[in-house]
């Protein structure tokens, strides 16, 4: 007997082994399997059992068979194989990157410090010199991930790759067994009784205060309140007034969550009962179904979801609930926790480790498991019978992953479903413009709940014009008059304030404070990005390069500004404005472990929290009733990005964070600031107008042939050696090019290589190639063909098929 095995490394062949006789009746599609592959040995997974090898030569034999049971089946692979073609991802690569890894036999890097090279070179970055003394303290080597964890490091990869293309280092694959330890917790309890004549500081007090009233409880939860509380806790003990332990914490999909309030006895409105008589007719069909459901924020879109589900698991069927961020499940969960039994519900997102991952994915393949609730990555369970599919606010970039395998889950969701048959469900207030477009061009079938449940108006917006506002110092302030003076008023009203800040739009770029006039590039209609050391003006689209103007080539004005601002600042500004107020900031900083967005979540809930300033992490979905003032700090910074969806993308959050105001019985008010109150996303916001913002959109995207008028492949390469880059680069241009004429009659335009807006990360240097044209299959053969020549000078490539933004 023999096996064909896909193995995790960049290349599109598999491979054939043999199977000794004693692992013959444990062969099977969709299991793991150890084997020896140069030198190394790797995990592969089997995707073919052979009962004749076609070569005669002495084929290698399997080492090991780790899993009892397979993690897919040839359905299965048949998705993974399309995948696998249509992102021009290895095969091995794919189900490497999407299939639970980490509980079998694996083989890991492990790092060496090569003492036979010279000493080390000047020019190593601080990171760097930091790796190869850490390396010297293990003469036997170590491995990556120890390495990672004794630094306090994730991304070493970028300065391995230079060390050891310094030759100071040397890495080898070697087998591990990582071991699945049960998980511990701090916790932190008050001793029985205070040791009598102490004095405590303001801080101390204040803690011990807090855990008198609270109990013993999670230290963790402590460090959103106060600050270093682990060295605080630390002399307290040390004084004997509190002790530390340790609790061991269950692996399950986490306790059960209890954000929000349980809503059960809901009788759907009028529309709502039509959408889901639409769905019903579709899952009744038994045939693929994709739909459409564009309902308004709070127009009742996921109580339809859930009937929809009760309908499958009624019938015997699956179903996959797709959200974007994994802070939504927690609300979600506790919807559908009190509507189904929980034993047949699991979560899957990549805040999970490895080994619960793992353990759900078996029970999902034993059926045990019925509906599947997560992130992008959830699509992928091995849900049996499946027989629906939801991707809830399908518009959201997060959806998209944006490393490694680039896929986006909204779209293999479509992908999935037409394999499996099954019903579709893309819903959102702010449908995507391809997937609104599809809809009316009669490929999806359009479902709608045009009005919010029980006709709750939808906020007031107020745009503010920043080009007018000026503080005492004659500068364009960073909050305005309306939107300082509408939080007081919510704060003196008890009600909470959400500051939005769009963090994507964290690039500079320049434009005039008095007519409101960005730079941008004349060939591609996107921003310029401003670079500050070179004194230039940059396009990230087509290279395209001018020097800084001291003057506003529209109004002739002088003061010319740079804009971009983060959140840190944001909360900075407000503290100092508003000294009393409970303020908390949500982004991706202070969301670093698992379970930090929830506990944010839960203080708002709880009504801890006055002020919130966060990223787009706090524009999705959550139903908080007691916001009733929503403030956006800048809404250009979205329209800015050089990304031919900014407006669409801005339109979409700002009309998504609009949408957080105003749900409970209070009225919601939206302050939007703007350098251009004119555009026609942030109008058409203003208006709550997505049809007339689609219409705004769609004749400019036919105008310069954008999706959904074309498609694109985006290639980004990347090189250590940035003149050998860059003239291997220009040739790859010239080979696309040429191919553009020869394979596809010119139909194929070829924009770039350009440098990409990261130029140099990690020292590697960038550049990046869009392919784009209007019929899939040509564009994908040529990106096929032309990676197939490059590789070489040492050159590292990444495919994004259908980018989402301009890499
Ligand atoms: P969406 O997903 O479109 O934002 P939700 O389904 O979350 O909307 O509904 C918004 C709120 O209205 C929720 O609190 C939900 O419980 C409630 N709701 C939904 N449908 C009804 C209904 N038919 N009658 C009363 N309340 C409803
Ligand atoms: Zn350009």
């Amino acid at each position: 007997m023999f096996v064909r095995v896909a193995v995790p490394i960049p290349s599109v062949q598999t491979f054939t082994y043999a199977v000794p006789e004693t692992f013959v009746p444990a062969v099977a599609i969709g299991k793991r399997v150890l084997v020896p592959f140069g030198k190394r040995r790797v995990t592969g997974f089997i995707v073919e059992v052979l009962n004749e090898a076609v070569c005669h030569q002495k084929l290698r034999e399997i080492l090991d068979l780790p899993d009892p049971e397979p993690l897919f089946d040839a359905e299965d692979l048949t998705f993974y194989e399309w995948i696998s073609r249509y992102y021009l991802h290895p095969l091995g690569k794919v189900l490497g990157e999407l299939l639970p890894g980490g509980i079998s036999v694996q083989s890991e890097r492990w790092l060496c410090r090569n003492d036979g090279a010279a000493t080390a070179d000047q020019r190593l970055s601080v990171r760097q010199k930091e790796i190869l003394e850490h390396l010297a303290g293990c003469p036997k080597g170590i491995l990556l991930s120890r390495l990672r964890r004794a630094l306090g490091k994730n991304d070493l990869y970028g300065d391995l790759h230079v060390l050891e293309a310094a030759g100071l280092v040397i890495s080898e694959e070697r087998l591990t067994r990582p071991a699945v330890r049960p998980k511990k917790e701090k916790w932190v309890e008050l001793g029985p009784e205070l040791p009598a004549g102490m004095n405590f500081t303001a801080k101390q007090s204040a803690l011990i205060g807090f855990l008198r009233e609270r109990g013993e409880m999670p230290v963790i939860d402590l460090h959103d309140l106060f600050k270093n509380t682990l060295s605080s806790l630390r002399t307290l003990e040390n004084k004997g007034v509190l002790h530390l332990f340790e609790k061991e914490v269950s692996r399950g999909p986490g306790p059960a969550p209890t954000i929000g309030k349980n809503e059960n006895g809901i009788t759907l409105n009028e529309a709502q009962t039509m959408v889901l008589d639409g769905i019903l007719e579709c899952l009744a069909s038994g045939r693929f179904s994709p739909c459409l459901l564009y309902g308004v924020t709070g127009s009742g879109k996921t109580e339809v979801y859930l009937r929809a589900i009760a309908e499958v698991l009624g019938g015997d069927g699956g179903a996959i609930y797709l959200v974007p961020e994994i802070a939504l499940t927690a609300q979600l969960l506790s919807r559908i926790g009190s509507r189904f039994p929980e034993r047949e519900i699991a979560v899957l997102h990549s805040g999970i480790s490895q080994s619960a991952r793992y353990d759900q994915w078996k029970r999902i393949w034993r059926g045990e498991v019925r509906v599947v609730v997560g992130a992008r990555s959830a699509l992928f369970a091995p849900v049996r019978n499946l027989r629906l599919i939801v991707v809830d606010e399908e518009h959201d970039s997060s959806y998209k992953q944006d490393d490694r395998l680039r896929y986006n889950a909204r779209d293999l969701a479509l992908v999935r479903g037409r394999f499996s048959e099954t019903t579709v469900i893309l819903g959102s207030a702010t449908p995507a413009v391809q997937s609104y477009f599809h809809a009316a061009e009669g490929r999806y079938r359009c479902l709608t709940l045009p009005a919010r449940i029980d006709d709750r108006p939808l906020p007031q917006v107020e745009v503010v014009d920043l080009r007018t506002e000026r503080d005492e110092r004659g500068l364009t302030p960073l909050l305005s008059r309306t939107l300082v003076e509408a939080i007081r008023a919510t704060l003196a009203g008890g009600q909470q304030t959400l500051l939005f800040l769009n963090r994507r739009g964290f690039h500079t770029y320049l434009f005039c404070p008095d007519c409101g006039h960005v730079f941008s590039c004349p060939n591609c209609d996107i921003s310029l990005t401003h670079h500050a050391a070179e004194g230039v003006l940059k396009c990230h689209h087509c290279d395209f390069t001018v020097k800084i103007a001291s003057r506003c080539p529209s109004c002739k004005g002088s003061r010319i500004r740079s804009y971009g601002a983060g959140t840190e600042r944001v909360e900075e500004e407000v503290k100092k404005l508003f000294p009393a107020a409970r303020i908390a900031r949500m982004d991706s900083d202070t969301t670093t472990r698992p379970g930090d967005s929830e506990r944010i979540l839960r203080r708002l809930d709880r009504g801890e929290i006055d002020i919130l300033i966060g990223t787009q992490m706090i524009t999705k979905g959550h139903d908080f009733p007691a916001i009733t003032l929503v403030g956006v700090v800048a809404a250009d910074a979205s329209l800015n990005i050089p990304d031919f969806r900014a407006a669409e993308r801005t339109f979409q959050i700002l009309t998504q964070v609009s949408g957080r105001g105003g749900r409970g019985d209070q009225p919601g008010r939206v302050v939007i600031q703007t350098f251009t109150p004119g555009h026609y996303a942030i109008r058409r916001a203003q208006e709550h107008d997505y049809t007339g913002f689609y219409a705004d959109e769609l004749p400019l995207r036919r105008q310069l042939a954008y999706p959904p008028f074309s498609r694109l492949i985006g290639l980004q390469f990347s090189s250590l050696k940035k003149e050998e880059g860059k003239r291997a680069i220009a040739n790859i241009g010239a080979r696309a090019r040429e191919l553009a004429r020869s394979m596809t009659g010119g139909k194929t335009e070829v924009i770039g290589p350009a440098e990409s807006p990261l130029a140099r990360i990690r020292g590697r240097h960038r550049w990046q190639l869009l392919l784009k044209g209007k019929e899939s299959r040509s564009l994908h053969l040529l990106a096929q063909r032309l990676m197939e020549g490059t590789g070489r000078d040492g050159l590292e490539i990444q495919v994004d098929v259908d980018p989402v933004n301009f890499m």
